[in-house]
């Protein structure tokens, strides 16, 4: 089992690529011998002599949507028009690149008898996805509540892959929600609308008690950071992890 703090560089190689919502792809790359790491912690890729760069770099740290469980290393990004996504979505398969970590403790307390809240925003499903996955594979016996905010249900990466977790693992439950629905193709039979304390409070026992996990754009952490501190849920039981470039 990795240790939390302990990070090192490895090769490892571009093997699929697949769009997974609008705007959003995910990336598989080999998994290099000897690399562990544990649900919902990140790495850094670097990219090796790419046909284009700009000022932000070659490196950029993502969350390993993949479980620890799985043979390969998956990623996920919505695709912004920038240098190092350019080269991703271009790049040929087998394209060699450098990971470095595993880093971050954004991972799940290990006292089950703590429920786990999940908050979620768009691509900040990443970890999320490891995690529940890893715990399901576990057979933990942790109470998990998800909570997963997109605009629409085309732009909510892996829903169908949490709805069939969902079924497998009775202590796992999935409230996704939309946020603007009214602009979807489809149809969507669940929430709608901010995660918010009212909608905590339908789903959840109890607010205080459980522990808390946000991940998402900066912005989103913190507003839901402050939703969860005014519903009085206390600032220790909350881990957060920000995807800061977002
Ligand atoms: C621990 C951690 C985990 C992360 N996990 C993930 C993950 O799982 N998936 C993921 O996608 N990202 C993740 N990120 C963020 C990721 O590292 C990148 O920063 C992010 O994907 C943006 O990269 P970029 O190439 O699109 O933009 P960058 O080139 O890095 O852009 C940097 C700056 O330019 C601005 N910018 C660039 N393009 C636009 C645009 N189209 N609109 C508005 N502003 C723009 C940004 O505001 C930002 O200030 C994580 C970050 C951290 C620290």
């Amino acid at each position: 089992m990795a240790t939390l703090t302990s990070t090192s560089v490895h090769t490892s190689n571009l093997f699929s690529r697949e769009a997974i919502a609008e705007g959003t792809m995910a990336f598989r790359f080999t998994k290099p011998a000897g690399f562990e790491f544990r649900a919902g912690q990140s790495i850094d890729i670097i990219l090796l002599n790419p046909p284009e760069t700009d000022e932000e770099g070659n490196t950029r740290a993502f969350s390993l949507v993949s479980a620890p469980f799985d043979p390969d290393l998956m990623i996920a990004t919505r695709m912004r028009d920038t240098a190092f996504k350019r080269v991703l979505r271009d790049a040929p398969v087998g394209m060699q690149v450098k990971l470095e970590g595993p880093s971050g403790s954004f991972v799940l307390h290990r006292k089950a008898e703590k429920a786990a809240v999940l908050l979620a925003g768009g691509i900040g499903i990443t970890p999320f996805l490891s995690m529940v996955r890893q715990a399901t594979n576990d057979k933990t016996q942790h109470k998990i509540y998800l909570f997963y905010s997109n605009r629409r249900p085309e732009d909510a990466p892996f829903l169908d892959v949490l709805k069939e977790v969902a079924r497998q693992n009775p202590n796992f439950h999935l409230i996704a929600t939309m946020t603007q629905v009214a602009q979807s193709k489809g149809e969507w039979k669940g929430e709608t609308g901010l995660i918010n304390e009212e909608m905590l409070a339908k789903h959840l026992p109890t607010l205080q008690g459980p522990i808390y996990y946000l991940a998402g754009p900066p912005a989103m952490v913190a507003a839901l950071r402050r939703m969860l501190i005014n519903a009085k849920v206390d600032a220790d039981d909350i881990r957060t992890e920000e995807f800061s470039g977002y």
